[in-house]
């Protein structure tokens, strides 16, 4: 019996939880998964400081100051201001005790030992304590993926290191005598392995520390020890091919000998159909279709969101729909994933085929940004119509 895409993913993540996080040095978290929600723990700026170069003062009417004193960042003014002097100050530094205001070195004349200062309001080109975060206040959430703006902030508030999701442990093993390493001589029906390359790309992608791929022979007993190796090194194992039911398709059995359990076999999905999938003490496999387009489209759809839920992270990010600028053609009995190209305008995505769509047509998946998935049915999405559609980046 066939199950829907949704009903797979739903198998999926029911077996899909979060591994134990990790704590890391800021320097090391860029792409990693917030596993704390981070609040402030002290003010941003710590003080108040000026935000020109200029003049500090208390504010008043336009008048002659004479310069008592220099604030400089780093290096704070010894002295508290009176009403009637200024302090030189510059930007960042802070601002005077006793002073409530500045006033900016364009806006002076300065002669010496004095300054000629206008008329000034409190609180000019002051930056306040903790304007920009306040200590307590929360200001990142779990779950967000860390990037340059969030690792900045997460440093100007003193945070040496962070708790992250962990980077599952993915082992990528393909099956079939007829494949041979890019670089090796082409042998009379041979072909390259691709999948090895393409899934641990996509992998790495999800936020996995990808194990060397490996090629494995159609033999039960090699298959067998493989799938056992890469159990016990990774959380979750990707292996392609193999898993029909020929003579020649020895990933099943060796599974079911493993005690690895399936949830299912077998998805309404085209390029896509065989896939399998089973776990075994919360390690995760996945068994890829060989083909190359239906191995991509089934880690996309399957893999992907596992890897996330294991890290942290949202499963569905990459889910949102998108105008067909053509008209795409529905399966009557099985939903469909094309690899489409991805513009943005002012209505918001818009989505077309990248080329032919076999799913042994690799080049299909160049300049794929996008899979559009089309919902089983009779006649097509009309060209205009809305799609769902998975972002590939
Ligand atoms: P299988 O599922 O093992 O029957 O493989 C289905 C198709 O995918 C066959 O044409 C295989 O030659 C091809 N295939 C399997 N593994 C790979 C791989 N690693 N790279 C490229 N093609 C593959
Ligand atoms: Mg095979």
């Amino acid at each position: 019996m066939l199950i829907s895409i949704a009903e797979a993913r739903e198998l999926v993540l029911a077996e899909s939880r979060p591994l134990p996080a990790d704590q890391v040095r800021l320097a090391d978290a860029l792409g990693r998964v917030l596993a704390e929600d981070v609040s402030a723990g002290e003010d941003l700026p710590p003080f108040d400081s000026s935000a020109m170069d200029g003049f500090a003062l208390v504010a008043g009417p336009a008048a002659e100051l004479p310069i008592v004193g220099e604030s400089r960042a780093g290096h704070p003014a010894e002295r508290v201001l009176e009403a009637g002097e200024a302090i030189r100050i510059s930007t960042g530094a802070a601002l005077p005790s006793g002073a409530d205001a500045v006033v900016p070195v364009e806006r002076v004349e300065a002669t010496d030992g004095h300054v000629t200062v206008p008329d000034t309001r409190a609180g000019a080109n002051v930056r306040r304590a903790g304007e920009d975060m306040r200590a307590g206040e929360p200001v990142i959430a779990a779950g967000t993926e860390l990037g340059p703006g969030e690792l900045g902030v997460l440093a100007a508030l003193g945070r040496a290191q962070v708790r992250v999701g962990a980077m599952p442990r993915v082992a990528v093993l393909v099956t079939g005598d007829e494949l041979v390493e890019p670089g090796q001589p082409l042998e009379p029906g041979q072909i390259r392995n691709s999948n090895g390359y393409a899934v641990a790309a996509q992998a790495a992608r999800a936020g996995a520390r990808v194990l060397p791929a490996r090629i494995v022979r159609d033999d039960r007993t090699a298959t067998e020890a493989a799938l056992a190796e890469a159990l016990a090194q990774a959380d979750v194992v990707c292996v392609s091919g193999g898993v029909s039911v020929g003579p020649h398709d020895h990933v099943k059995p060796a599974l079911a000998a493993l005690g690895v359990e399936e949830r299912f076999w077998g998805v309404r999905l085209k390029p896509g159909k065989p896939t399998w999938f089973g776990a075994r003490g919360g390690k995760l496999v996945f068994g890829l279709p060989g083909n190359p387009v239906s191995a991509m489209v089934t880690f996309h759809l399957f893999a992907r969101p596992a890897l996330r839920r294991l890290a942290g992270a949202d499963p569905d990010d990459a889910r949102t729909r998108a105008v067909a600028d053509v008209a795409l053609a529905r399966s009557p009995d099985r939903d469909q994933v094309v690899r489409c190209r991805l513009t943005l305008r002012e209505d918001g995505w818009h989505v077309e085929p990248t080329k032919a769509q076999g799913s042994h047509v690799l080049s299909s998946m160049l300049d794929a940004q996008a899979f559009a998935l089309v919902a089983a049915g009779e006649g097509a999405i009309a060209a205009g119509e809305r799609v769902d559609i998975e972002l590939l980046r």
